[in-house]
């Protein structure tokens, strides 16, 4: 056993509750409200839509249970297309496999990380052209970057394709002052125990289209007909969140804005205690238009003479007992999806390879920060 084993974890991502959970699980308990539906999940729907200035908001318990709901409320089928960020976490993606429809996969630009632009249009036109029904867009926010919603939506619009927001990592991330997932025709929302706010699990959509949020809700409760008895005309699904969870949520809600606050600052004191090493880069500035919630720090790696890999790096850190991860590895480089179209220009394999994600978590102490800190400066000594 190594001395480093003793040290205390530091964890990438980890959950970090408020406090004020306890009190909407006790009334959970204290109301036997343990039966899946309850209060508290009308009512962290209802914060949530307070919150992110949508009108409705579906509680569902995984990010990619909201990404499936929402492909089938636009309408995709067996043998459509759906356009997708390729450089980010397979949830994205897997929903439109689920269907029997095809991802075709689009670049990141560099300056946000974030679907192109450019690439976007090209990859439509030349859909299009080929005859492909192109059913729906989904665009990621990436470790809480901002993608270019403007540019994004007035291709959409253009080509009259909806488009679904991935904001699984940005919740509380704007655009121009306004919420990250509230632009698209629909925005999901995670949940999951590394996220910026967790309820263990977990996962929400919304919209502004009360038909979408009526049908999405008639699905997540396995698609009952109006009857006495149990009646179905459609395939439904047991995606629903439970009244124990949204408590959690409503909980974590609570204190989103100061979760945020202390992961930008978590971002900011590493950018300034790492400055002086120029084989280190950050993720991308924010744009004019953005705020980052800055869910994770992420950080590029271009050693001059090669002597430290991001993977040496991560190495190092893991003997401390310090959790880092590589980026993303970009879906048109997955195995799984080897035969899906792409466009671009291979930027995000360049970043994979490149990058790493630093413990990020927004309870991390000064002095967990150092450790981080110590450990890099160490393998970049010469
Ligand atoms: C976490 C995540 C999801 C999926 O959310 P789950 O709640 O884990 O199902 C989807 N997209 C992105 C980009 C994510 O990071």
């Amino acid at each position: 056993m190594t001395i480093s084993s003793h040290k205390e974890k530091i964890w990438l991502s980890p959950p970090h509750m408020s406090g004020a959970e306890m009190k909407y699980i006790q009334q959970a308990f204290d109301s036997n409200w343990i039966a899946p539906m309850g209060p508290n999940v009308k009512a962290f729907e209802e914060e949530l839509c307070a919150y992110t200035g949508m009108d409705y908001a579906v509680a569902l318990n995984s990010g990619t249970a909201a990404i499936h709901l929402a492909l089938i409320a636009l309408g995709v089928q067996q043998g459509d297309e759906v356009i997708c960020s390729s450089f980010t976490f397979s949830a994205t993606a897997n929903p439109i496999a689920y269907l029997g429809a095809t991802p075709v996969f689009v670049e990141s630009e560099a300056s946000t990380w974030n679907i192109s632009p450019d690439f976007l249009e090209a990859a439509i036109k030349d859909r299009l052209q080929k005859g492909r029904k192109v059913k729906a867009i989904i665009a990621v926010h990436l470790y809480g970057n901002t993608a270019r919603l403007h540019e994004i939506i007035s291709i959409a619009e253009r080509y009259s394709i909806p488009l679904i927001e991935d904001a699984a990592e940005s919740l509380g991330s704007r655009y121009k002052g306004k919420m990250t997932g509230t632009f698209g025709r629909i925005g999901i929302y995670s949940f999951n125990g590394n996220k910026i706010i967790t309820t263990s699990g977990g996962g929400a959509l919304v919209t502004a289209d009360k038909n979408i949020a009526d049908q999405v809700l008639f699905l997540a409760m396995q698609a009952r007909d109006k009857a006495p008895h149990y009646q179905h005309s459609q395939i439904g699904y047991n995606y629903r969140m439970s009244n124990v969870l949204s408590g959690i949520g409503q909980g974590q809600l609570k204190v989103i804005e100061e979760r945020i606050e202390a992961r930008r600052n978590v971002f900011v004191r590493y950018r300034k205690a790492l400055s002086d090493i120029s084989s280190i880069s950050f993720a991308p500035e924010e744009i004019a238009e953005g705020s980052y919630n800055r869910w994770l720090t992420c950080i590029l790696i271009k050693d001059k003479n090669n002597n430290v890999s991001p993977d040496d790096l991560r190495k190092a850190l893991e003997e401390e007992n310090i959790e880092s991860r590589p980026l993303w590895k970009p879906m048109h480089t997955q195995p799984v999806f080897k035969d899906a179209p792409y466009y671009g220009d291979h930027l995000s394999e360049k970043l994979f390879a490149s990058g790493l994600c630093l413990p990020s978590g927004s309870a991390m102490t000064e002095e967990q920060l150092e450790r981080v800190v110590d450990v890099i400066r160490k393998e970049f000594r010469d």
